[in-house]
């Protein structure tokens, strides 16, 4: 299955992609669907199951979902119009579409959080309803979000892969060997190979004027949030770090008074710049989720600032070798919290940050993928625990964290000529079994870990 670059990074709204960005997306859908129905449709109801429910709270997942179905999008998202969209339709319980007319809703009675009923397809189920003048349902959909802001109806997680994209590409590879072996065959590096493979979709204007937009949109949320201040919302209390310590940074740069391990600070804030703005509610990449959406962004501002000979116009490559190796960890284990914990999101993003770390930094194919390996390998078996069902703690420092290592793990790929021990298809392998393997109250749920051992309020 092909799955493109701007599948893997997409402009959306925090705080999570699979808790805010996929139940918008969901409403917008089952939207359409009631438009190309024969149905009269009066009403509308939603349930929330499985993590939507534990975390959806934490995760604003009720209001993304009366966002959806009011006609909102992640990528075109703007805060102060949800706000007031959101205070009509708490005072009408009417949801108005012009060609639908006044669908009742009310938002306290019409979306139930439902912690019992488990949906059995995966971890984040919703169920959207369309009722007729009477209350009765005319229509139902299940909808599935899977991570990353990528959302499947019942049937079409039924039909797996036969319900993607299947028209073919240049170098259809589903795996890191499949990948190694074809851009060894074409002498083309692995950006060259998913160039083409995108090339096979669009023209190259769009496609170089869709990344530049993607890094754009990365770099501004850095930006923001290195200006953004006060506490974060939720009930946590957690106060916005990355402007005082990019403050600190630039006073101290240049005095020759900091230790060389000053350095973990530049890549971190950067990170965590991006994670306060996702907490926040704000604008970010998926990258290859909201949660997880600091890492990559960090890793290449860290480049462009800090590494001499680093140049802008290689931020294509950055980026489409990274959504290589995005698209073969979504395709062979996963990039949802909800599935494998913690190292699907924050794991597959220090991969993909530190395959394309690797190769603007000059690494050879085998070399970006030993760097994609090792950053992947030592985030195995981390959990996903947000305390209160926020993507604040751990995750904010978490993505600061994930950018060092992927970087370190460049850095030590580099050093040797890309043979190792654990080859990244091994790895991602693991990856799945772990997180097939790990408790539910360790993959977003809030029943676990830190998040019950950390007093929260
Ligand atoms: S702990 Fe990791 S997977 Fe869980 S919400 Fe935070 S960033 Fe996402």
């Amino acid at each position: 299955m092909f799955l493109s670059v701007f599948d893997v990074f997409k402009i959306g709204v925090g705080p999570s992609s699979s808790h805010t960005m996929g139940p918008m997306v969901a409403g917008g859908a089952f939207i359409q669907a009631i438009r190309d129905s024969p149905f009269k449709v009066a009403g509308l109801r939603a349930s929330l199951h499985g993590s939507l429910a534990f975390t959806g709270k934490g995760h604003a997942t009720d209001r993304a979902t009366i966002l959806g179905l009011a006609g909102f999008l992640p990528d075109s998202y703007v805060a102060t119009k949800a706000d007031e969209a959101l205070e009509k339709i708490a005072n009408s319980k009417t949801i108005v579409h012009d060609d639908l007319g006044a669908l009742s809703f009310d938002p306290a009675a019409d979306l139930i959080f439902d912690y019992d009923n488990d949906l059995k397809g995966h971890a984040n189920g919703m169920m959207l309803f369309a009722t007729d003048d009477q209350g009765d349902v005319v229509m139902q959909e299940t909808y599935y979000s899977i991570g990353g802001g990528f959302v499947l109806t019942e049937d079409e997680l039924a039909q797996g892969e036969k319900g993607q994209d299947q028209r073919p590409v240049p170098f259809p590879f589903k795996s890191a060997t499949e990948m190694l072996e074809m851009s060894k065959k074409s002498g083309k590096s692995i950006a060259q190979i998913k160039k083409a493979n995108e090339l096979s979709r669009m023209g190259p204007a769009s496609l170089s004027d869709g990344i530049n937009r993607i890094w754009g949109a990365m770099n501004d949320c850095i930006d923001r949030g290195l200006e953004g201040e006060g506490i974060l919302p939720g009930g946590l209390f957690v106060k916005r770090r990355a402007k005082s310590i990019h403050e600190k940074l630039l006073h101290e740069a240049g005095l020759n008074l900091t230790p060389p391990h000053t350095i973990n600070d530049w890549m971190s804030v950067y990170a965590m710049a991006v994670n306060e703005e996702n907490a926040a509610g704000g604008q970010v990449v998926t990258s290859p989720t909201n949660g997880a959406a600091g890492v990559l962004p960090a890793v290449i501002r860290y480049w462009l600032d800090h590494v001499p000979g680093a140049n802008v116009d290689r931020v294509e490559e950055f980026l489409l070798t990274a959504a290589a190796i995005g698209g073969i960890v979504k395709a062979n284990a996963s990039i949802s919290g909800a599935e494998c914990g913690c190292q699907a999101e924050v794991g597959s993003a220090a991969a993909m940050a530190a395959a394309g770390f690797c190769a603007v930094m000059g690494g050879t194919p085998e070399q970006i993928e030993n760097a994609a390996e090792i950053a992947l390998e030592h985030h195995l078996g981390m959990t996903c625990d947000p305390v209160k069902g926020l993507v604040q703690v751990p995750c904010i420092e978490r993505n600061g964290l994930g950018a060092i290592k992927a970087i370190s793990a460049a850095s030590l790929a580099l050093r040797g000529d890309g043979s190792h021990i654990v080859p990244l298809d091994a790895c991602i392998e693991t990856m799945r079994q772990t997180g097939r393997d790990m408790h539910s109250n360790y993959k977003e749920t809030s029943l676990g870990g830190l998040a019950v051992n950390v007093p929260n309020c």
